[in-house]
């Protein structure tokens, strides 16, 4: 059974789709190509639990406010929970649980001992004062203590949650269990347990896996030009390894547009997100639109910043040999197959971008044996650990006539039914 097509009676997506949708659509996709039990797959399109929460605060003004919050487990087969809280106004229990099965794929492609999760809370942190973000985190914490913990589901930072909430939560968690309980939660601040390295590793993942694509594709980095689309935690960690390791950087952007400049840009010079927000087209000599950037006639794009930023509407503009997401899900399923028929090569962001919750996985090991390690062990560890699942994901891709992205979902779906397996159904 080797057809490229959905099955039957996997979901038709509508764009832009949601993160459900896709992912339900790549569970099926994947099921095609594998001998495993339907009943397997029928426990997989579902989650174990969605908890919803009320979690009300008191604003600073002395009213109460309710908002709601989620936390999805979609499956924990090979181990606990792991995956972000987001605190964003579109949080809805269907993308919590649409972001909790991608994270079950990308721990399992990453063959991390961890099942997937999402959570969150349907509010806007730009209008909470850091006393209230404080405020709601803890009560959220509270509301889920008892199906969070460091055995059974670790949460971590995701959009409007940072470092520092995730030590109010490590902290409100810790104080209700009587003890310090770093492994509770990761993204933490070095000073409370959290690693080295964690911030950079997304970034630091696609640079890897885009050095292994070129090597691949006999395509030396020195002869390769790329075009990265968001200058944040991703994109600009990307960029700037790409261009150490010898790459043409000719075209970032953030969300007011992006910077051009075809003989190269000293990435170095531009600042990141974190380091001065949507300042990139005031570095730049030539300004392109983000949609220019989409279409540019590169070596390798990377869109890292939003999802479903190639639809289609643009697929056939793409003109990159190879796509590499380093932004979760930004590329639509029909925009997956227009480019699929065109040759143009995806490496699907349940790999590229997978160097977060695999540096958080480091992090939980470090504060379940109290050891911290230093920022060299955590790099090469993550080298180690993307060379092991490119190589996985390489032999399906090699072994199947399939693309990069089911290639991946067949790793991460054999893994976990097979796991499913050796355990059984109980009673
Ligand atoms: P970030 O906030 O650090 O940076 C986002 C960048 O994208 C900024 O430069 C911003 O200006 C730009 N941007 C925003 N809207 C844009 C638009 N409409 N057009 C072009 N650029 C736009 O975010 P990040 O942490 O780098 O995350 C980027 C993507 O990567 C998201 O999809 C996120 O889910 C995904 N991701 C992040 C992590 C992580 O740990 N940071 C891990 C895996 C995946």
């Amino acid at each position: 059974m080797s057809s490229a097509s959905p099955s039957e009676d996997s979901p038709t997506p509508s764009e832009p789709e949601s993160a459900l949708e896709t992912a339900r659509l790549q569970l099926h996709r994947a099921a095609d190509h594998l001998d495993i039990d339907p009943n397997i797959v029928e426990r997989l399109n579902h989650p174990r639990n969605v908890h919803e929460v009320t979690v009300p605060i008191e604003r600073d003004d002395g009213t109460v406010e309710v908002f709601t919050g989620y936390r999805a487990q979609h499956d924990s087969v090979r181990g606990p929970y792991k995956g972000g809280l987001r605190y964003h106004p579109d949080v809805t229990r269907d993308e919590c649980v649409g972001l909790g099965i991608w994270m079950t794929w990308k721990c399992a492609v990453m063959d991390l001992p961890f099942g997937g999760a999402k959570g969150g809370i349907a509010v806007n942190p730009k209008t909470l004062s850091r006393d209230e973000k404080e405020r709601l985190t803890r009560r959220f914490t509270q509301e889920l203590r008892k199906v969070i913990g460091p055995n059974l589901d670790i949460p971590a930072p995701d959009m409007g949650t940072d470092p520092q909430t995730m030590a109010w939560l490590m902290d409100a968690y810790s104080m209700q269990e009587g003890e310090t309980i770093p492994g509770v939660v990761t993204g933490k601040p070095p000073i409370v347990g959290g690693s080295k390295g964690r911030e950079d590793a997304p970034g630091r993942s696609v640079a890897i896996i885009t050095q292994l694509v070129c090597e691949y594709y006999d395509q030396p980095l020195s002869e390769t030009t790329v075009a990265v689309q968001g200058y944040g935690s991703v994109g600009a960690n990307a960029a700037r390894l790409l261009d150490e390791r010898g790459a043409t950087v000719v075209a970032i952007s953030d969300v007011n547009g992006a910077m051009y400049d075809p003989a190269g840009i000293d990435t170095a010079t531009v600042p990141s997100h974190d380091e001065e927000p949507e300042a990139v087209t005031e570095y730049a000599d030539t300004v392109i639109s983000n949609d220019e950037l989409l279409t540019l006639d590169v070596d390798v794009l990377i869109p890292a910043a939003l999802g479903n930023v190639i639809t289609e509407a643009n697929a056939d503009d793409i003109a990159a040999d190879y796509v590499v997401e380093g932004a979760n899900g930004p590329t639509t399923s029909t925009a997956d197959s227009i480019l699929a028929d065109r040759d143009v090569m995806v490496i699907p962001d349940i790999l590229a971008n997978a160097g977060g919750v695999t540096v958080s996985y480091f992090e939980w090991l470090q504060d379940i044996n109290r050891r911290s390690w230093s920022l060299e062990r955590v790099n090469d560890e993550l080298d180690e650990e993307m060379r092991a699942a490119w190589d996985a994901v390489r032999t399906e891709f090699e072994n199947r006539d399939i693309t990069w992205r089911d290639a991946a979902y067949i790793v991460a779906l054999s893994r976990i039914a097979e796991a499913h397996e050796a355990r059984g159904l109980w009673p």
